[in-house]
């Protein structure tokens, strides 16, 4: 059995001692506090702890300075847990006020840019995978990060403390003792890519038992039921939080693997926790189409699904074999009609209370044509139809802007023409978009060198040829080296 923190002096004299050890802390200077907080047990236990121990402080004192509470919504947050999520906030807000706390709690949430749907159905990243996770920068790390450098450029310097513990796993506990290299005091480490930001982590040394029994034995100070919590955890196949995740190489395999990972993660095999709550709960399968969805991206072999080229059209070898890029055309919109249909079933089957949640946002749709209209020059503008044909309604901004002299009617002779030749009906199309994005520019400086990159992406005739020619370049390419 793990040994508790508690054992050597009991829980009440090792509570008092961290309090003691946070306002110590708090009161010796200026440094505004950040508090990464997912709405978890680990991060709830810290954001408690120092609650209670500021609450024991005189006004004057304990306001010196703000505390900011921070979480990151990914927008693919488990919609049960976002919802409870939310509730934590505006009750820590509320409470907050009344008590004369300085906590400020902020919601940090991806830019649309970068946002999941807008990578992965816009610009085609496939799912993530161990080698290729895009997803966690981009969701996670630079909303928080840009947060706690705007309090730094701010205010000089910044505490962020962070429910981490080194129980978590192997991994977590290796990256916590290389830091303690360079602490400055107990508990206390820099952080690996901010300067002048110091990391936290209170609860370091404590077992997964330690944070119930804390979590059990004191009342919440924002009135926050921690038995709630607890059912939200019960029959949780793995019982590890996501947390606030500062860097790549201190955070877990998946941080999905957890009830409060993202509900897309394909680093795990399977969304345990939702499958669970699924299972265990009548009142939770409203959540089946988003594990519908969710199957539809753990293919083991997504080969066919995506394109033979790399995202800027070379094609690159692995053991003779071309390493697959983006979702194809046709599988992103695939992608997107299936996640319009989830939605509208979770909006016609969720109780009351999640009925206004969305999968997708106007927002990440308009970049995701932007994208397909500008970047990959698919002018057949098929996002509008896409939506009505999964909603039923009108696509909101069926415009926008966009007219193209060549219509749905062009198009299609184009791909008549083509037929059965899908690379040169893309360079054709990609040709006409060129010369079309040009007509009104008064320079046409880089014209050729678009289309001579477009003629490029699409001259082979199919996979096998490309492979063959790949091949043959690599080959006379060795030839050259060796005879030098
Ligand atoms: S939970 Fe999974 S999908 Fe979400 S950021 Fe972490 S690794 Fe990526």
């Amino acid at each position: 059995m793990e040994k508790s923190v508690f054992d050597e002096i009991g829980f009440s004299q090792f509570r008092e001692q961290l309090h003691r050890e946070i306002q110590e802390l708090y009161l010796e200077n200026e440094r505004p506090w950040v508090i990464g907080y997912s709405g978890g047990k680990d991060s709830t236990a810290v954001v408690q702890l120092i609650w209670q121990a500021l609450a024991l402080l005189p006004p004057d004192k304990r306001n010196h300075k703000k505390v900011h509470v921070i979480t990151t919504d990914t927008l693919v947050e488990n919609p049960v847990v976002v919802t409870w999520v939310e509730h934590s906030l505006t009750l820590m807000r509320e409470r907050a006020d009344a008590d004369n706390m300085p906590f400020e709690s902020h919601i940090l949430r991806p830019k649309t840019k970068n946002s999941f749907w807008v990578n992965l159905i816009g610009r085609g990243y496939p799912a993530p995978r161990a080698k290729f996770r895009w997803c966690t920068e981009r969701l996670k790390i630079w909303p928080s990060n840009e947060f706690i450098l705007d309090v730094v450029s701010t205010h000089g310097e910044a505490i962020l403390a962070l429910g981490t513990r080194k129980a978590e796993s192997n991994i977590r506990a290796r990256v916590m003792e290389y830091y303690e290299k360079w602490r400055a005091r107990n508990r206390l480490s820099p952080h690996s890519q901010i300067s002048n930001c110091l990391i936290y982590t209170p609860i370091e040394d404590w077992t997964n038992d330690d944070v119930w029994l804390f979590l059990m034995r004191t009342q919440n100070p924002w009135g926050l039921e921690n038995t709630e919590l607890l059912e939200l955890y019960k029959d949780a196949t793995e019982d590890r939080e996501c947390p606030l995740i500062v860097n790549l190489e201190d955070s877990t395999p998946s941080c999905g693997s957890s009830r409060f990972g993202c509900w897309v993660c394909t680093l795990v095999a399977r969304d345990r926790s939702m499958e669970a709550m699924v299972a265990n709960d009548a009142g939770k399968s409203w959540l089946q189409p988003l594990l519908d969805f969710r199957s539809q991206l753990t293919v083991k072999n997504d080969t066919k699904m995506r394109d033979f080229r790399r995202a800027k059209g070379q094609v690159q070898l692995f053991h003779n074999a071309p390493i697959h890029g983006p979702y194809l055309q046709a599988q992103r919109e695939i992608f997107l009609g299936q996640l319009l249909r989830a939605e509208r079933r979770l909006m016609a089957e969720a109780p009351n209370d999640y009925r206004h949640l969305r999968l997708i946002s106007l927002d990440e749709l308009r970049e995701i044509r932007r994208i397909w209209l500008t970047e990959k020059h698919e002018i057949e503008d098929r996002l509008p139809k896409i939506y009505e044909e999964a909603t039923g309604e009108k696509y909101p901004e069926p415009e926008h802007g966009y007219y193209h002299c060549f219509g749905e009617d062009n198009l299609d002779i184009l791909a008549d023409v083509c037929g059965e030749d899908r690379l040169s009906y893309e360079m054709i199309r990609e040709l006409i978009d060129i010369e079309w994005d040009y007509r009104t520019k008064l320079r046409r400086a880089g014209i050729y060198e678009s289309m001579e990159n477009a003629i490029k992406r699409s001259y082979y005739e199919n996979e096998e040829d490309a492979l063959t020619y790949t091949l043959h370049l690599e080959s006379m390419k060795k030839g050259v080296q060796g005879t030098s």
